[in-house]
């Protein structure tokens, strides 16, 4: 499928990015991007809060919480709540988006030497679809993924249809051979359906992060954002994770990690990799080594530990000038930063980003890839607490697995028939992550410090779906 495909079928009719009066329509983006610099993207929040936090002007010293009307319930009676940053932006750089994905089966013909394409008006597939952004140098980004991003998916599935619909993925689609060679490769390489799901949301990323640098471009934007997805389809639960939010599925008994972070510390070995395969992308300007601090010019000669690409362990190194320049990856946990910019290693956008007062490219050093976990509901015994918790790194900041577990179980001892607690959940989260205002800070219980970043959360309720 070429890409400008794509952009005539989403974004000449999908799109729902609000710009300015002057802004082409929609049908005038026909036949690829156009080339005339875009004014930029109007601020909003996700559509299903339907205007309730919409208005882009924060109120100083306020963090109000903010939850769907109750009278237009999102899928599945998902909770979702979220609240801004203590000041640290002038936007809620996070976003979200939740909706029913329906994927429709393709048959293709050719005649006279043209290929043709329809799209079956019947809905073949039905999947669901959750998703955050955290945005970060703007917010363009991040509203740009969440108005995008499931298209991409959509579009992705129906490519490779057949490949998930059938037990064993097929070696043709469409009638196209794709692999001629080995008719027992399949079984072989114990290729499964959910391999071809995870392909297509694979693929789907990249797309999208392919029309965001596009659409930034056209528009002289920059920043970018993460992306922690979840799509259920056919009984299994696909967490998609490009970023630092996560998801968690929180049981009576246990809890289950869905997702794993990608931060410049957990992805060292790739990127300092990628330095050393291409070491112009650093412009001599960084060093790749790992050193437990930063060296300085009394340090040369000396023996310091170190690590590099191939190395999961630490060994010694004779410090040379070159080792002072200022490292690839510094700094630890939290204040880990990839090229002393960036707090993540994967996400979407950022093409235009390059280190302050350099021309050194980020972007090279970022994937766009998200890693896919598959959890299968149908082999699970799955009870009406069980609920899966979607939330950006302002959540995590403050709060581990066991803190959010603990609180949800809590929340659900007296409130096992009540038919907005996954609602009211979500908001509980956010409240007691954001805390409350004491004097000058922001505060949770027995004085902890609050977080101050952005703060969105999904509650999913996983009980009785048509698995
Ligand atoms: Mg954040």
């Amino acid at each position: 499928m070429s890409s400008d495909w794509f952009k005539r079928r989403f974004l000449s009719s999908g799109s729902t990015a609000r710009r300015g009066k002057d802004t082409p329509q929609p049908q005038q983006l026909q036949g690829g991007f156009p080339k005339q610099p875009q004014p930029p993207l109007l601020y909003r929040r996700p559509k299903f809060l339907h205007g309730a936090s919409d208005t882009g002007e924060r109120q100083p010293g306020k963090r109000p919480v903010c939850c769907p009307s109750r009278d237009r319930p999102l899928q599945w009676n998902t909770g979702y709540a979220e609240t801004i940053n203590a000041e640290k932006s002038e936007f809620n750089e996070d976003q979200a988006t939740c909706c029913q994905i329906s994927i429709r089966k393709r048959e293709y013909g050719k005649e006279e030497d043209q290929e043709w394409l329809i799209l079956c008006s019947a809905e073949y597939l039905t999947g669901y679809y959750w998703a955050l952004f955290d945005g970060h140098g703007g917010p363009e980004a991040s509203i740009m993924a969440s108005n995008y991003l499931h298209y991409c998916i959509k579009q992705k599935l129906e490519d490779v249809v057949e490949g998930i619909t059938e037990n064993s993925p097929p070696m043709h689609l469409n009638g196209q051979c794709v692999c001629q060679s080995d008719p027992q490769f399949v079984e072989e390489k114990q290729i499964r359906r959910e391999d071809v799901v995870i392909g297509a949301l694979e693929n789907a990323f990249q797309e999208c992060d392919e029309v965001i640098g596009q659409e930034m471009e056209s528009a002289n934007q920059t920043g970018g954002c993460t992306a922690l997805a979840v799509l259920y389809l056919q009984g299994k639960l696909y967490v998609a994770n490009a970023g630092d939010s996560r998801a968690l599925l929180v049981r009576r008994q246990s809890i289950v990690p869905l997702s794993t972070e990608f931060t410049p510390e957990s992805e060292r070995q790739r990127i300092q990799h990628l330095a050393f395969m291409y070491p112009k992308l650093l412009a001599g300007e960084f060093t790749r080594f790992e050193f437990p601090r930063r060296l300085k010019g009394d340090d040369v000669g000396q023996k310091v530990l170190y690590r590099d690409y191939s190395m999961e362990g630490w060994g010694y190194k004779t410090v040379v000038k070159e080792d002072l320049k200022y490292p690839l990856i510094h700094g630890h946990g939290k204040q880990a930063r990839l090229l002393g910019t960036l707090a993540v290693s994967r996400g979407l956008g950022d093409h235009q980003l390059k280190v302050i007062e350099t021309d050194v490219e980020v972007k090279p050093f970022l994937s766009c890839i998200p890693k896919v976990e598959v959890f299968d509901l149908t082999t699970q015994n799955i009870k009406e607490d069980d609920v899966l918790i979607m939330a950006t790194d302002g959540l995590w900041d403050v709060m581990s697995n066991e803190d959010v577990a603990q609180i949800v179980r809590n929340f659900f001892q007296d409130k096992a028939t009540d038919p907005y607690r996954f609602s009211e959940l979500a908001e509980c989260l956010v409240e007691k992550a954001r805390g409350k205002k004491d004097g000058y800070y922001w505060t949770m219980d027995s004085n902890i410090p609050a977080s101050y970043d952005d703060i969105s959360v999904f509650a999913i309720p996983l009980y009785n779906k048509e698995y």
